[in-house]
């Protein structure tokens, strides 16, 4: 095949899809001669889908030893869906932004023998997880057919059908109807495709320390529903997978999908061949963590511009939230988040929080401690007016949080006004009200929550811009903002 050059993207692919045919027929060849040799018709027989080969041959190693692998846990032939236009490959169409689950269509993920060749979607389900899905398939732990019984797993509050689940760009990480998946795609799950939620909601009691502590000191009462008599709280959580509309999330950051399709590539290793590939899947399950609202009161309220809501955004920070180092905020803004929106609840109300897993402003924990080491051995030590510069020597931004999906999972519970925004974010503040969201009070931490030793990190988001009721930190303040020496560290 002869193919003019006409941009380095198209260039690219053309190269890739040159390669393919050349792996192909190499494959096909392959594929034929071990057919004949172990007599095998019924391969010949199935519905065409090429290329396909047995999986040592495909992988171009020597089979495993017959020790380190269950028998039969796969089909001997490896089928590659890269290829565009293959024989066979007909994926269920999508229509995102559609005004019913139907009608918008199932998103297929799955490579189980009845939906691979229907799938619509780039990516596995369950976000990073896959990989131990992998894992227990490979030990033989679990049969890669394994189907999920659904029984009984149905959401106990469904948050109704909000007038922006229909527009296609209020909505582009997440499916809307992720938590209806059962519901909505019924039939053809019977029938044997593997549809799978992207979305589960639950309710739960929820015991924090901080809490009890509020409620000693008078700060918060039982009142026997929203908190009850042994001082639990009662909270409605929905757990949310990303699922990408990669049209939409290119417009969303003002780029262009083959460049969004191309670094998602390039910056996943190849992980991904079938964005290249494939762009007629416009649906990817990006390997990353998804998030989680918790909801305190009664959710029906959260979308009822009429009732208070309180409503707190928070990207995870394990070291803080879960392990209560002292370095930074998170943790206690996280529980002042959630006692304003306790309050507001017992005040007939509603509160939200909503928790990303966006670990080290998604740069991940080990830049973090790169990051911290580096603020507290720095000559004139860690100081506010140096806290943004380690960051950008090492990781070469400041923040990978970009606020601009975030937004999606306030429009899937249709809000469309925060009374209280427990919040200093500036970026977080600009992507909701840009997003058609007003915020009508924005709400800082106050100053007897902040740890002393996170002075630096406050000081300094507050010089950049952030939030917050208080004077700004001058030049000087940031200077002498000093936090705990490397010293004081060894333990
Ligand atoms: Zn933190």
């Amino acid at each position: 095949m002869t193919l003019p050059k006409e941009s380095t993207d198209t260039g690219l692919l053309k190269t890739i899809l040159e390669k393919l045919e050349n792996i192909e027929s190499s494959i096909q060849t392959k594929s034929a001669m071990t057919d004949n040799e172990q007599g095998d018709t019924e391969t010949q027989s199935k519905a065409p889908i090429s290329p396909s080969v047995p999986a040592s041959k495909a992988a171009g190693i020597s089979p495993p030893s017959p020790t380190s692998l269950k028998d039969n846990v796969y089909e001997s032939h490896v089928i590659l869906t890269t290829y565009p236009n293959q024989v066979g490959i007909k994926p269920i169409s999508l229509k995102w932004g559609a005004t019913s689950a139907q009608e918008r269509g199932p998103i297929v993920a799955s490579r189980h023998p009845q939906s691979i060749r229907i799938r619509n979607a780039i990516g596995a389900y369950g976000g990073s997880y896959c990989i131990y899905r992998a894992l227990a398939v490979a030990i033989g732990d679990l049969s890669p057919n394994h189907r999920p019984d659904y029984t009984n797993t149905e959401p106990p509050f469904t948050f109704g059908h909000p007038a922006q689940w229909d527009d296609p760009e209020k909505i582009v990480s997440i499916d809307p109807w992720g938590h209806l998946t059962v519901e909505s795609f019924g039939d053809q799950i019977s029938k044997g495709i593997d549809i799978r939620p992207t979305i589960a909601v639950t309710r739960a009691h929820m015991k924090l320390a901080e809490v009890d502590e509020a409620i000693e000191q008078g700060r918060l009462a039982k009142d026997g529903d929203v908190v009850t008599s042994e001082g639990q709280l009662k909270v409605l959580k929905a757990a949310i997978e990303p699922v990408w509309y990669l049209p939409g999330v290119a417009k969303r950051f003002g780029i262009g999908e083959t460049l969004l399709r191309r670094a998602l590539f390039e910056d996943t290793g190849g992980m991904y061949p079938e964005l290249i590939t494939r762009p007629d899947l416009k649906v990817f399950l990006p390997p990353i963590g998804g998030l989680t609202v918790y909801i305190f009161g009664d959710p029906e309220k959260i979308s009822d511009p009429s009732q208070k809501l309180t409503m707190r955004v928070h990207d995870e920070c394990n070291g803080s939230d879960v392990f209560g180092s002292d370095i930074c905020t998170c943790r206690p803004y996280l529980i002042y988040g959630i006692e304003q929106c306790v309050k507001t609840a017992q005040e007939g109300g509603v509160g939200a929080i909503v928790y990303f897993r966006k670990e080290g402003r998604a740069l991940g924990e080990v830049t973090k401690y790169l990051v911290y080491n580096a603020r507290k051995r720095q000559e004139g030590g860690d100081t506010a007016a140096n806290y943004f510069k380690r960051t950008e020597c090492i990781a070469g931004v400041k923040d990978m949080r970009f606020q601009a999906l975030m937004p999606d999972v306030l429009h899937w519970l249709g809000i469309k006004k925060i009374d209280r925004f427990i919040s200093m974010s500036n970026m977080k503040y600009n992507a909701i009200t840009g997003s058609g969201i007003d915020i009508l009070e924005r709400v800082s931490i106050p100053e007897d929550m902040i740890p002393e030793d996170s002075q630096v990190e406050i000081k300094a988001k507050i010089a950049d811009g952030y939030f917050t009721t208080e004077n700004a930190p001058t030049e000087k303040d940031l200077v002498n903002t000093r936090g705990r020496d490397w010293d004081d560290i060894h333990h």
